[in-house]
């Protein structure tokens, strides 16, 4: 698809008046040549007003792939030393309703060693097949290894659609098998619809969070995304197991790898506020670091952990791991307090489906109180003492 320059067409008059057409001086007339650079923006004004002929846009001849050669909506199972991570399990609760919507089936695909108790903890899940590699050497993840596998699920079962967590192995993963395919990948879907003919809606901020995009792949397959962890809520496990499990042959020339893992060190456990069952969120409406003790002492009483906006974390308040949004975890606790948060939509977007939302703020209408359950309006410094206090006195 492009602009064809027909050299025979061009003169001196036809030359120039393009040259001189070109809002974006993108064509050039030099010695009887017409060329068209880098600047192009592919407006085609050139095409439509200028000189009959002389460029001309050529559409490119794309083929159109059969989507019914494509079943199932299938979620990448993702397991690292043999323990599934949690989002699978929500991404299986998003991929039975999107395949209702098509009729197809729900797949998973997992990849490991010793799979037999994993395969059972999915398919209790309701998944119709678990899609199985099986090896020694698939014990611990192996880009390439995996990516070996995972291509050969793609090549021969061919999913429609398949749905990975934004862990560190899906953000690996997805986009490098989705490249050997030539398909598209959306990565941190905030919502996933399906339409009638099998095209995937993924749904996702953009535009540092104005405005929410919404990105199809209309003609190629199969259709990737990324979804984070506590996006979407895992389904009950159901009481009667239907689905199988498959087990793929796993060829070892697709076990050869460039990496070498010499060895493996656990990092100490930490902090992480997406597990948290009780959250104490503060924002800038706090003075300094050491007015920090009153926010301590009220999440210690609630037995919550702390979590914070993004202004404090560039202020070198918190480690970014405390931070809650678009560009920092999103959390789901039972219970959240935010405290002197304006609630600016990037914020919002990483915590509005919390349970029950508190907000303290000193502005009547500031935007948080929008998705409050319940709103004090008021000087932090006066609430949270009062809230320390009354707390005690409960106790
Ligand atoms: C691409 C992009 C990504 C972003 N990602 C994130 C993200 O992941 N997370 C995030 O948090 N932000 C993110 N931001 C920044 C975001 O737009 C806001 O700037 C930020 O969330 C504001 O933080 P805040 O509410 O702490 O501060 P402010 O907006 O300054 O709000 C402070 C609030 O405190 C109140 N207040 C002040 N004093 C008191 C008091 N004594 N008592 C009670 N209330 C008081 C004020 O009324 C005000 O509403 C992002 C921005 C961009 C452009
Ligand atoms: S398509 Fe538009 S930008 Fe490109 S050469 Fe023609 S007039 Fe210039």
């Amino acid at each position: 698809m492009g602009l064809k320059i027909n050299q025979n067409l061009v003169n001196d008059n036809t030359g120039k008046a393009l040259a001189d057409l070109c809002p974006f001086k993108a064509i050039s007339y030099e010695n009887g040549k017409l060329d068209i650079n880098a600047g192009c923006k592919l407006c085609k004004l050139c095409v439509r007003t200028g000189p009959s002929g002389v460029i001309t846009f050529e559409e490119e001849k794309v083929e159109l792939i059969n989507k019914d050669d494509y079943k199932g909506v299938c979620v990448y199972a993702d397991s690292d030393h043999g323990v599934i991570h949690k989002v699978t399990f929500e991404l299986i609760g998003k991929a039975i309703e999107l395949a209702a919507v098509i009729k197809h089936p729900v797949y998973a695909l997992l990849i490991g060693d010793n799979c037999k108790e994993n395969v059972n903890e999915l398919l209790s899940y309701g998944v119709d097949k678990v899609f199985v590699y099986e090896d020694k050497a698939l014990a611990d993840f192996d880009m390439e290894r995996y990516s070996n596998c995972f291509a050969d699920f793609i090549e021969n079962i061919k999913p429609s659609s398949i749905l990975v967590g934004a862990t560190n192995v899906g953000r690996c993963l997805a986009p490098r098998v989705a490249a050997r395919f030539h398909t598209g990948l959306t990565a941190d879907c905030t919502r996933l619809e399906m339409k009638e003919n099998t095209d995937l809606v993924q749904i996702r901020p953009a535009f540092g969070g104005n405005i929410m995009a919404q990105i199809i792949n209309p003609n190629h397959r199969p259709q990737f995304c990324t979804v984070r962890y506590k996006i979407f809520d895992a389904p009950k496990k159901v009481a009667e197991v239907k689905g199988e499990a498959e087990y793929r042959t796993v060829k070892p020339e697709w076990l050869k790898s460039n990496v070498e893992v010499v060895e493996i060190v656990e990092k100490p456990k930490e902090l992480d506020i997406s597990e948290s069952d009780v959250l104490v969120a503060v924002g800038r409406g706090i003075k300094t670091a050491e007015d920090l003790e009153m926010v301590k002492e009220l999440a210690d009483l609630l037995g919550a952990n702390i979590a914070c906006t993004r202004p404090l974390v560039e202020a070198n308040i918190f480690d970014a791991k405390h931070q809650i949004g678009l560009s920092g975890k999103t959390v789901k606790p039972k219970l959240i307090i935010t405290l002197g948060i304006s609630g600016a939509i990037q914020f919002v977007a990483g915590m509005k489906d919390s349970g029950c939302i508190i907000s303290v703020n000193s502005d009547p209408n500031a935007s948080i109180f929008d998705v409050a359950n319940y709103g004090i309006v008021g000087d932090i410094y006066k609430v949270v003492p009062e809230l320390i206090k009354k707390l005690k006195e409960a106790r």
